[in-house]
């Protein structure tokens, strides 16, 4: 008696499941999902957050393929210390001017003060680059690539948010050196497709690829090459990852001097550099994308458990023997499904309800559970359920590898053609002014013929954010910014020049472009 009292009072916590909805506080039911689904803790250090063997095990499947990827275009892995001395970390200007407000310091060791502090690496450049010059000495030694799997300190000012702006997050940094502009030109767009696999393959997550505008580009670079992601329950924007051309900017003489002796002309050729970097923030996008006001949605290809099965239909009236016929057939289905590679696991947890289990794998996000009752064991089926669409469906045991395989492909392909056809019908194209504001107080970012001058965009921020309503002290900008270029301009009318004008300001027009409010 005593247990089926406790029982019922696991079934009513769970009645409550993600206690907010997620189109009504979206900012308190994406931080429940993250705690009900074990992915992640908070810390005692604010902007910082502990992740948990549920969200790890995302970031361990993402290395896994980018790093196999990687390798195959010859690019190794290292790793540089943590520590910047300030005197290099200040080398190149615009780019420590752009960090320099979230760079933390090392000012302290036990009781006595530094002599010099030593920064903590907001991104590794600076710590990489006096050694790039150290090693490249000849063509030959060209074309230099590394990449580190590591940790970045930005002591950001805006408000944090778990996995998108963490003031310690987890990333990839590649740096990597080649003689000409266009081997390197070449690479960021390389890589720049292995993000937007990683992102759409991996996690489901639809995003734009495009050119940044100067003002938005990485500080010190030639021009920075994003994937652009969205938000559609608060309709902002979402930088999703970066992959930078650095030009020779780092590389002159006055810089950190990188520079091999020219094949053909024996003058000195300074080097042409990219860096790029993938982080944790792939994480969050994917849970505010597929999440749902059960919980968390996780696409099959990153779930660390993909399929859970589940023993129903066992009473205080069931025989042991079929209580053991059940629960082996549980086990048996789960182990057929693991020699094909399927992550499944059966749900034998003795003293919790079939419905307990259910809300629990469901918070969790596992992509499909498999129940086996009487009834179902008599008709050696299962019945399959989906957690993105909750679609249920029997299915007979026979051949279930094969079924539960395809199934598996199935539900990674819709939540991706899903969540690509929500975003799409967000991007709202936009020629007048009048138009700008109601389309993105709508939720929705809006693709405008654009002049590309700064000014243009710094007004375009001003006026866009001035009307808008008040926000959430939690959601970081209320003007918009440029998002990208795309670089697929075909999806609007071709611009004609010297015609088509742009929304922001009236002048000549040059490409489309995204703005939107964004994180
Ligand atoms: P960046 O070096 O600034 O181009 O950043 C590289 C990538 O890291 C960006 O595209 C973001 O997706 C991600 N990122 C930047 N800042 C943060 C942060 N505070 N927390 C998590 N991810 C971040
Ligand atoms: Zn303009």
């Amino acid at each position: 008696e005593k247990k089926e009292k406790e029982d019922a009072k696991i079934e009513g916590a769970v009645q409550i499941a993600i206690g907010v909805k997620k189109e009504v506080d979206f900012a308190s039911w994406y931080t429940n999902v993250l705690i009900k689904a074990d992915m992640l803790d908070y810390y005692s250090v604010s902007g910082c957050y502990i992740l948990k063997p549920w969200s790890y095990s995302i970031w361990e499947e993402i290395q896994t393929w980018f790093n196999k990827e990687i390798k195959k275009l010859g690019v190794q892995n290292s790793y540089f210390p943590m520590f910047i001395s300030q005197s290099v970390l200040e080398r190149e200007k615009e780019h420590i001017e752009g960090f320099s407000p979230e760079v933390a310091w090392v000012t302290r060791a036990g009781q006595s003060d530094l002599e010099e502090p030593i920064a903590i690496r907001p991104t590794s450049e600076t710590s990489m680059y006096p050694y790039y010059a150290k090693w490249i000495r000849s063509h030959r030694d060209l074309p230099l690539k590394l990449n580190q799997w590591n940790s970045v300190v930005r002591w950001e000012f805006k408000n944090p948010q778990p996995f998108l702006r963490t003031r310690e997050f987890l990333w990839q940094e590649g740096h990597t050196a080649f003689l000409t502009k266009e081997e390197a030109d070449q690479e960021v767009r390389q890589i720049l497709d292995l993000y937007r696999k990683v992102y759409e393959d991996l996690l489901a997550v639809p995003v734009i690829p495009g050119v940044k505008s100067e003002k938005e580009k990485f500080a010190g670079g030639l021009y920075t090459t994003t994937l652009e992601g969205f938000i559609s329950t608060s309709g902002r924007g979402i930088q999703a990852a970066t992959s930078h051309c650095l030009g020779q900017n780092f590389s002159r003489p006055e810089m950190f001097d990188i520079f091999v002796e020219d094949p053909v002309t024996a003058g000195k050729s300074y080097v042409w550099q990219n860096s790029w970097g993938l982080s944790t923030r792939a994480i969050g996008v994917m849970v505010m994308v597929h999440g749902d006001n059960q919980g968390l949605v996780l696409p099959p290809r990153v779930a660390s458990i993909q399929a859970v099965v589940v023993p129903c239909g066992i009473t205080a009236k069931t025989s042991d023997e079929d209580r053991a016929a059940i629960n082996s057939a549980c086990e048996e289905l789960a182990a057929k499904l693991r020699d094909v590679d399927i992550r499944a696991k059966a749900d034998l947890r003795e003293g919790y309800t079939p419905g307990y289990k259910f809300n629990d794998w469901e918070q969790k996000g596992v992509p499909l559970r498999l129940e086996i009752g009487p009834q179902d064991l008599k008709k050696k089926q299962t019945l399959t359920v989906r957690r993105d669409t909750g679609a249920k469906n029997p299915v007979p045991l026979d051949n279930i590898d094969k079924t539960i395989t395809d199934l598996l492909a199935t539900i990674q392909n819709d939540m991706f053609t899903t969540a690509r056809d929500n975003y799409w019908s967000h991007v709202k194209t936009v020629t007048e002014w009048k138009d700008v504001v109601p389309a993105l107080d709508s939720k929705n970012i809006i693709a405008i013929p654009w002049c590309e001058a700064e000014a243009c965009e710094d007004d375009i921020k001003d006026r866009s954010g001035r009307a808008a309503e008040p926000q959430d002290e939690r959601a970081p900008s209320a003007g918009a910014k440029s998002l990208c270029i795309p670089f697929d301009q075909s999806h609007w009318p071709a611009i004609e020049p010297g015609k088509t004008k742009c929304t922001g300001c009236g002048k000549d027009a040059k490409r489309w472009t995204l703005f939107g409010r964004s994180y």
